[in-house]
């Protein structure tokens, strides 16, 4: 199963990274093949190296179109070693072997980033080099691919420590990762061919893959697909499980409504909010976030919508929380929550959240766009003969915020810029109220004047009847029951304002 390998084809993009590989390979007297920017910095090493034209006997043509497709190169890739017809045929025509092939491909994708013109980004499509990956990934079997810098490291921990040699385990990992390569490249060429078209398209799927302590619990395995980096520097803590994760996206979808608020914090468990407030300054925010729900913040996820001073830290310090998310933390506020070894801090970057979503069901996937639709008072549609007083406009369009990222059937109750309680992912309307209304008041809330938002219309006039009496004076909702008229009379014979937004915030 161990090759030795005797002629490697060196063909890549960025030269970094290389130097040790060619220096061990001519030590192990490997004969190098190379094309001509990668040749001319394998000779500025004083290592010698054979030009592929000298190869194909033509030389690089169409400014660097055609430099390696010859069937001297792909023969001698793809000749099957253990065929003696091949071997005989490989011998008539001249061909060499070639049994370690390194690319790194032409850089589409930075191109496209670049904000290159089109005919440049067209350029930037490899197709040698994506050849020469697809061909030796094929022959794993006698052939060792090297199909991007990625892989640099792992190769030369292996010519280290066994020489210029391979064994078939590794070379078909190495083949794995090639066939990832490629189908990652050709996807980035779909999603530039295919820019702003509306189809069902896994733009998300060129994702860095990282696997996790374990999933949703520790008997299952788990994965994140995606770059965690490109949106968060994490200061501090242990490694994010599965469960965090849903938190964080939870926790940042949230926040993304309050961004250009008064200091806001919320505090979230299992994806809801059991704490929010605005306030004149983010230690207040987190105080009365922390009022919301005391019990459940224990193990929470924390988020503001501000940097963290140490005013705020301080007060964070006391409590358990698995995740502190902010878009910044003075220093010595950042040194207090590092005081536990294991409370993870993230710093959010600026950057946008994507706008589609992604489930699997049965044996295929949900796709959509996120719901981004946020009301202000301007989609407020008064239904009834008392209106909502200033402050309660302002607390109907928080609730109502909230509502949105809060799982279906659910109610929000809110009171001066603070969750009160909400009753989340009920399976009836009628008890995501009850539920909010026992609650708010277990933890010693008064609903006098507090407001109320729902997710979805009421059916029946049973729940403003409830909150009535609860002593909830505003209520935000959708409309559009054919019942609709009975909830509107209850309020108006009960002094209740409401307003219908029209648009419904399911979150299943
Ligand atoms: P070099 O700098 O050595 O001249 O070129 C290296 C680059 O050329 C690599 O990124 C490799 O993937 C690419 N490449 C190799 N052969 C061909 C070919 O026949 N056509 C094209 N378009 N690119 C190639």
């Amino acid at each position: 199963n161990t090759k030795k390998i005797t002629g490697a084809l060196i063909s890549v993009y960025y030269k970094d990274g290389l130097e040790p590989i060619v220096r061990k390979l001519h030590e192990e007297n490997v004969s190098i093949y190379s094309t001509g920017g990668t040749q001319t910095f394998i000779e500025g090493l004083g290592i010698p190296v054979v030009p592929v034209e000298s190869m194909t006997s033509y030389p690089e043509i169409f400014g660097g179109r055609v430099k390696t497709l010859h069937p001297a190169i792909f023969g001698g890739i793809l000749h099957r070693r253990n065929l003696q017809a091949d071997l005989d045929q490989a011998k008539q025509f001249n061909i060499p072997v070639i049994d370690l092939v390194i690319v790194d491909l032409y850089p589409f994708e930075e191109t496209v980033a670049s904000d290159a013109d089109h005919q440049s980004i067209i350029e930037k499509i490899d197709i040698g080099g994506i050849s020469l990956i697809r061909a030796a990934a094929k022959n794993y079997n006698d052939v060792v691919i090297i199909p991007s810098v990625n892989q640099y490291a792992e190769f030369l921990d292996i010519l280290n420590a066994q020489g210029a040699s391979s064994t078939l385990e590794q070379r078909k990992q190495f083949a794995k990762k090639a066939f990832m390569v490629s189908s990652h490249y050709d996807t980035h060429i779909f999603n530039y061919f295919n820019d702003g078209e509306e189809t069902p398209v896994f733009k998300q799927s060129i994702l860095e893959s990282q696997s996790l302590r374990y999933g949703e619990n520790p008997h299952q395995k788990g994965w994140f697909h995606g770059d965690f980096s490109a949106m968060f520097d994490q200061l501090h803590g242990k490694e994010l499980s599965y469960n965090n994760l849903l938190d964080v996206d939870a926790a940042v979808q949230l926040m993304a409504e309050f961004e250009n608020n008064d200091p806001t914090f919320a505090i979230l468990k299992h994806n809801n909010a059991c704490g929010l407030a605005t306030r004149p300054t983010l230690a207040q925010a987190y105080a009365d976030a922390l009022a919301g729900d005391p019990t459940s913040a224990f193990g929470g996820i924390l988020i503001a919508n501000r940097p963290i001073d140490v005013a705020t830290a301080s007060l964070i310090n006391d409590l358990f929380c698995e995740v502190v998310i902010a878009p910044g933390f003075d220093a010595d506020a950042e040194e207090v929550l590092k005081s536990k070894k294991n409370r993870i801090l993230l710093v959010q970057k600026k950057v946008a959240l994507p706008t589609r979503q992604f489930r699997t069901l049965l044996n295929g996937v949900l796709e959509q766009d996120k719901d981004m639709l946020s009301e202000t008072a301007a989609n407020f549609e008064s239904k009834t003969i008392s209106v909502p007083t200033a402050q309660e406009v302002e607390d109907l369009i928080f609730a109502n915020k909230l509502v949105k990222h809060t799982k279906s059937n659910t109610i929000v109750l809110a009171k001066n810029g603070q969750l009160l309680a909400s009753g989340t992912g009920q399976t009836s309307r009628v008890d995501a109220l009850r539920h909010a209304i026992e609650k708010a008041k277990s933890f010693g809330f008064d609903l006098k004047g507090a407001v109320m938002a729902s997710d979805a219309f009421f059916p029946f006039p049973d729940c403003v009847e409830m909150a009535h009496h609860a002593g909830i004076t505003a209520v935000v909702q959708p409309g559009g029951s054919i019942k609709d008229e009975l909830s509107i009379d209850y309020c108006n014979a009960n002094g209740v304002a409401m307003v219908f937004t029209g648009n419904r915030h399911f979150k299943h």
